[in-house]
């Protein structure tokens, strides 16, 4: 029997901390001898895998085009997205989004923040109702405070060694993160193949 479900996974370190928890589920990794391939269709030893840009993930699965997909929390929060359920916390990528700048002080008045997290950034202001404009920075953001493009980032931490390098200080958690299995809705309610492949990640998440 061949598996007929597809997993899109976010490239970067989602996708190495999910290769193991894959290997656990006693699936072949698809190792491809072209290391630019993105696309493993579904076979007899595995499902398939897509490999794509986390902002990407739940689009792929609200389409269709993968069954499942595993995104950091922080993405789904950026990103919330219709017809997509997040099924399973994976326990693995974990990180969290921070306030951070060059000084370890709260913003005095209105905030310029630059992120690519500019809906969580926003909902994080608001909630405190603090003023905040937003400037949107796809990349680099540990660069804004030095050039003055913005005094203050949102952006993931992991370890803290990038923002630390880069001279700054984090002054607030917006939130945790970690890698969740998503799936598509409609392909879910009916079940199709799709069960067994969710209870092999439960198994090996030993939640
Ligand atoms: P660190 O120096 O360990 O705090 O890592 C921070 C950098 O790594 C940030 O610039 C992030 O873009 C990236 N990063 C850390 N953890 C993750 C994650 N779980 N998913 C995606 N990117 C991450």
């Amino acid at each position: 029997m061949s598996y007929n479900v597809t997993i899109a996974v976010a490239k970067g370190r989602t996708l190495e901390a999910v290769r193991q928890r894959w290997l656990e589920c006693g699936w072949d990794w698809p190792e491809s001898s072209n290391s630019r391939q993105l696309w493993f269709p579904p076979d007899r030893a595995r499902p398939g895998l897509i490999v794509a840009r986390g902002a990407d993930i739940p689009m792929l699965v609200q389409r269709g085009i993968a069954e499942f997909g595993i995104v950091g929390l922080d993405m789904l929060r950026e990103h919330p997205t219709d017809g997509v359920l997040e099924v399973l916390d994976l326990d693995v990528a974990h990180c969290r989004l921070a306030l951070a700048g060059a000084k370890m002080e709260w913003p005095d008045g209105p905030a310029r923040i630059a992120t690519k997290y500019q809906r969580v950034a926003r909902d994080f202001f608001r909630r405190r109702s603090h003023p905040v404009e937003i400037v949107p920075l796809s990349g680099s953001l540990e660069l804004a405070p030095a050039i003055g493009l913005a005094p203050y980032i949102v952006d993931v931490v992991q370890t803290g060694a990038t923002l630390k390098a880069h001279g700054l200080y984090e002054i607030s958690t917006v939130f945790h993160s970690s890698a969740r299995l998503i799936a598509n809705a409609a392909v879910w309610r009916t079940g199709n193949g799709m069960l067994s492949v969710y209870e092999q990640w439960k198994a090996v998440t030993g939640r």
